[in-house]
């Protein structure tokens, strides 16, 4: 019996939409079942936004963050389009060039804009940033950076979470004079306690760059800087805003779908309307995620498996969250809720030598961590914290990178470690692509992804390729 493969629209061709496409082919590669369009507001098409500040500091080009283009039959891509509204009874979506597309089911993919605060001389009218002010959260934010800075002159960067310190270290690296501002008490509020905030502090003064924790911009003044509240004025050519990000929710808070923060979305990823689905930046599942790409990725291989019929009974639970700050010669992860109440912690707070550690245990398992200047412990405890495995009775053995697990022989297989976090690849999944023939980094990202997020893994899998490729036994990645 021969039937019409159902139409899926998808607004919005980022990192979650591609990678939701992707897993669309990977499950009906012949576009037996599906018929697939996207739509993407970004000229570029799809690009790995996570690397946006190694274009600034010129490590990479435009075109290497070019993400593969997926090849399936049955898929239409339109770039440079943006979708205008959506009709949820009549199932259409209308464009930007007047066009409308019909569809079975529609997934919004729409991510998240950032926020531009509401000071005087940061915007213009329009909202749009004003002179000397960017934003980092696309290539077009890209390139009005480079354009306006140049080595050895002062930049001014808002907002001292995640993206302003790597924006920071970045801008640092071509040579600018920087400094940073932070209108709560401590860095990366969300992730750090305000110990490890302060030695991360410490790395950054020693990189050059001056922060200003608990000071409050009030006006930017193109061509002179930024003025603080207690009237200090920090010179700069340019401003780079990075002070949050908000999902962007207006095309289905206008269809009538429910929306709070984001776009509401149960574990099947639907909305309030069951032919709707929201997927990546712009959606709220009970269970967090937004925000981070591998929770998207996560949400894009669930509803791949349902709207192909994969895997009818895929259902996303939640994110296990865990943020890297990706700033050379940093090595930061913080992972759950370091500080979650009535947990046991064990603190190691090495000042001087540019280190600190806090494990946070409840019931025996890893509910949060921040591990500063410990890769090796970096390591173990993700693991720990991945599988929700038993953590060893000598904790602080664990923090300085000592303590083997006490886990069951199955918890602690190395093999199971993730190496890739941001696209979820295990060491046994990297060796399986190496058995079937893949001996390059290039071959492995390939067959697996690896490598492909925030690069951050490279490293471990170059050192496990050459070590299979040389015939010695693999290290476990640190
Ligand atoms: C500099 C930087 C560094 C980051 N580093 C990390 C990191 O290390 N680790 C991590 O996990 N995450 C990181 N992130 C966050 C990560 O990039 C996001 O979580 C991820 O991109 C979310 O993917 P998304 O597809 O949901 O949204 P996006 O990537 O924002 O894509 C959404 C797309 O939808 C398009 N769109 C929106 N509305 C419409 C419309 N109406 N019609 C058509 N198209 C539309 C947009 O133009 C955009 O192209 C970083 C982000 C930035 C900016």
């Amino acid at each position: 019996m021969s039937h019409q493969p159902r139409h899926v629209v998808v607004i919005g061709h980022g990192m979650v939409g591609a990678r939701f496409v992707d897993e669309v082919a990977r499950r009906d590669p012949d576009g037996d079942r599906l018929r697939v369009t996207v739509v993407g507001a970004e000229p570029e098409g799809p690009y790995n936004r996570i690397l946006l500040s190694e274009v600034v500091n010129g490590r990479l080009a435009e075109a290497d963050l070019a993400l593969p283009e997926t090849v399936m039959p049955r898929l239409t891509v339109r770039s440079g389009r943006a979708a205008t509204a959506i009709d949820p009874a009549a199932r259409t979506v209308a464009l930007d060039d007047g066009s409308s597309l019909d569809y079975d089911e529609l997934v919004l993919a729409t991510g998240a804009r950032a926020v531009l605060p509401p000071m005087p001389g940061a915007t213009v009218p329009s909202g749009a940033p004003a002179e000397g002010v960017t934003a980092l959260r696309d290539l077009a934010d890209c390139r009005r950076l480079k354009a306006l800075v140049r080595p050895g002159a002062p930049v001014v960067v808002l907002g001292g979470g995640v993206l302003g310190l790597e924006a920071a270290r970045a801008l640092s690296q071509t040579g600018a004079r920087v400094n940073l501002v932070e209108s709560s008490t401590w860095l990366m509020r969300r992730q750090l306690d305000q110990d490890a905030a302060r030695v991360l502090q410490g790395h950054y003064n020693r990189l050059g760059i001056t922060v200003h924790s608990w000071k409050v911009a009030v006006r930017w003044i193109p061509g002179t800087g930024l003025e603080l509240d207690d009237g200090r004025v920090l010179a700069g050519d340019a401003l780079v805003v990075t002070a949050g990000v908000r999902p962007r929710t207006e095309l289905a808070a206008e269809a009538g779908l429910d929306v709070e923060h984001a776009i509401v979305v149960n574990d099947s990823l639907t909305t309030s309307d069951p032919r709707v689905h929201a997927i990546g930046d712009c959606a709220q599942h009970p269970g967090g995620g937004g925000g981070l790409v591998q929770p998207g990725y996560e949400q894009a291989a669930v509803l791949a498996d349902l709207l192909t019929g994969a895997a009818p009974h895929a259902r996303y639970t939640g994110a296990r969250p865990a943020t890297r700050l990706k700033a050379d010669g940093i090595d930061l992860v913080s992972f759950g809720e370091p500080d979650a109440e009535d947990a046991e912690t064990v603190t190691v707070n090495d000042a001087h030598g540019g280190r600190y550690a806090k494990l946070s245990v409840r019931d025996d398992r890893v509910v949060g961590a921040i591990l500063l200047g410990f890769p090796d412990s970096a390591a173990t405890i993700g693991q720990l914290y991945d599988h929700g495995s038993p953590v060893p009775q000598d904790r602080l053995a664990l923090l300085l990178g000592g303590a083997l697990p006490d886990t069951s022989a199955e918890e602690a297989d190395p093999d199971a470690t993730l190496v890739c976090r941001c696209n979820a690849v295990s060491r046994a999944r990297l060796e399986s692509a190496w058995l079937d023939g893949a001996r390059t980094k290039d071959a492995v990202a390939a067959a697996t992804r690896a490598t492909t997020g925030c690069g951050g893994c490279t490293r471990d899998v170059n050192a496990l390729l050459s070590s299979w490729n040389n015939g010695q036994p693999a290290p476990t990645p640190a």
